[in-house]
């Protein structure tokens, strides 16, 4: 196994600014301010009141879903360099249609002001929200755009269904995707296979059966699975189900006698706050945690934040009115994106800002996965190690988040986990402790290894040499 040198931060972070004689830490924690940027900074929305804002109605019907759409909310604060970088990524490259809510976009470039024709432009190239949430064509490498091993489906979670959209993938859990949608599309969005609009340069899945009929194959899947213990409930993002749909869903999940914790996935906690702020919402969610409560379940939250700025009062307000109406947790998945949270600071910032400023738990960062078009996001496994070095010691050992790489047909790996790793052409290796749904009969699926892979151009030329032969 190659070495791995372990940094933690550069010398410069940490002299003695003081002259004191005592040195900083590597990183300094502040207790973190969240704010609602002020949303009538963009011409298109100079005149919406509060009461507006937070109307989740108002918010959906606003949702930016074109670049038509996004001129006129910004008017000329961009310039026509951006506009034209933008189309070129919608019609050539992006896996993801475009969906953004109000409440996400104004966390782009919070602190800039306008002022003036193109006065946002640099700004907004710079952002870490733009950069997963509107990606552009100058983002994206050009070179290994995307790996050779990449795929529309890279966790092969389709391979999985033991109902249409129900993966089995390890022997305790499963993952019900009910519906492919979501209030909003990421652009590095891993289900990018079946979630979302098709684009120009991807065609999705679709679902075959009616909801009606598949939801009851996954109830009937989870009667006759003793073994299964825990649902994720997902999609897409469970804020676009019709709530008496999701209420009626978890509610028959819960009267199965062997599940005891479920998790509803959904980004829109932080995306679209105003949707788990809505009374039906709030009351309905009462009534779940209440009956799972008296069967002894836990009902958990799990919401997907990026960036330290997405998290603010509104956001803090939802995840609130979540844990009063008495489930167990809140807790947050984010992925790990150049650009976007690829530092010790952005990930201490963001952690506290989700601890402290929402009570939202860290809980983990995935490695970004590999799908096509990716790669300018995707991180090498040593980088996240170097990541994840650098985080530990900060936060509360429970809020402390792990960096995991999800290997295909493997699952989630601590990324110290790796079994072997060479470093030249960028190819880990992974052993796992059981089968998943489709190895059953496999006697070796649990002594081979399984191959994860690093972006090419991070690799020593050697390296890049090899893939060139090879790839
Ligand atoms: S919210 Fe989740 S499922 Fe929806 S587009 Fe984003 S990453 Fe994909």
């Amino acid at each position: 196994m190659t070495e791995i040198p372990v940094q933690i931060r550069p010398d410069e972070s940490i002299t003695d600014t003081t002259g004191s004689g005592l040195l900083r830490q590597p990183y300094t924690y502040r207790r973190p301010e969240i704010v609602e940027p002020d949303w009538t900074r963009f011409p298109g929305w100079k005149d919406v009141t509060a009461t507006e804002w937070e109307s989740v109605q108002w918010q959906r019907s606003h949702c930016v879903k074109n670049i038509k759409q996004l001129r006129e909310l910004m008017g000329d604060l961009l310039d026509e360099r951006f506009y034209a970088d933008l189309e070129q990524d919608q019609t050539t490259l992006a896996t993801m249609s475009m969906l953004i809510p109000p409440q996400m976009i104004n966390t782009i470039a919070p602190k800039t002001d306008p002022a003036g024709p193109g006065s946002l432009t640099e700004a907004w190239y710079t952002d870490p929200v733009r950069r997963y949430m509107i990606p552009v064509a100058s983002d994206r490498r050009t070179t290994w755009t995307s790996h050779p091993y990449s795929s529309r489906d890279s966790l092969h979670e389709h391979d999985m269904w033991v109902a249409e959209g129900l993966t089995h993938r390890y022997p305790t859990k499963v993952l019900a995707e009910l519906l492919p949608t979501c209030p909003q599309y990421c652009g590095h969005c891993t289900r990018m296979d079946l979630v979302g609009n098709s684009t120009p340069v991807i065609d999705k899945l679709k679902f075959t059966l009616k909801p009606v009929d598949r939801f009851g194959a996954m109830i009937s899947y989870l009667k006759r699975s003793p073994e299964v213990r825990d649902v994720v409930v997902s999609g897409g993002d469970v804020a676009n189900l019709p709530w008496p749909r999701l209420e009626d869903f978890v509610s028959r999940v819960l009267d199965v006698d062997n599940i005891r914790d479920i998790r509803l996935a959904t980004k829109a906690l932080m995306g679209l706050p105003q949707h788990w702020l809505s009374d039906d919402v709030v009351t309905g969610m009462g009534r779940l945690a209440t009956k799972a409560h008296e069967r002894g379940v836990q009902i958990a939250i799990h919401t997907h934040v990026n960036a330290a700025q997405q998290i603010t009062p509104l956001v803090a307000k939802a995840t609130q009115a979540m844990l009063d109406s008495g489930i167990r947790d809140v807790r947050n998945q984010g992925v790990l994106m150049r650009g976007v949270n690829d530092s010790v600071d952005g990930l201490l910032d963001l952690c506290f800002a989700v601890l402290d400023g929402a009570g939202i738990m860290p809980y983990y960062f995935y490695m970004c996965d590999m799908i096509p078009n990716a790669e300018h996001w995707r991180l090498a496994l040593w980088e996240a190690q170097k990541l994840q070095h650098g985080i530990m010691g900060y936060l509360p050992g429970f809020a402390t988040p792990r960096i995991v790489c999800d290997v295909p047909f493997v699952g989630k790996r601590w990324v110290h986990q790796v079994s072997e790793y060479d470093r030249e052409r960028g190819i880990s290796y992974w052993t796992k402790n059981y089968r998943t749904g489709i190895e059953l009969a496999d006697a070796d699926a649990v002594n081979r290894t399984y191959e994860y892979y690093d972006p090419i151009y991070t690799l020593p030329e050697a390296g890049q040499q090899w893939w060139r032969q090879h790839g």
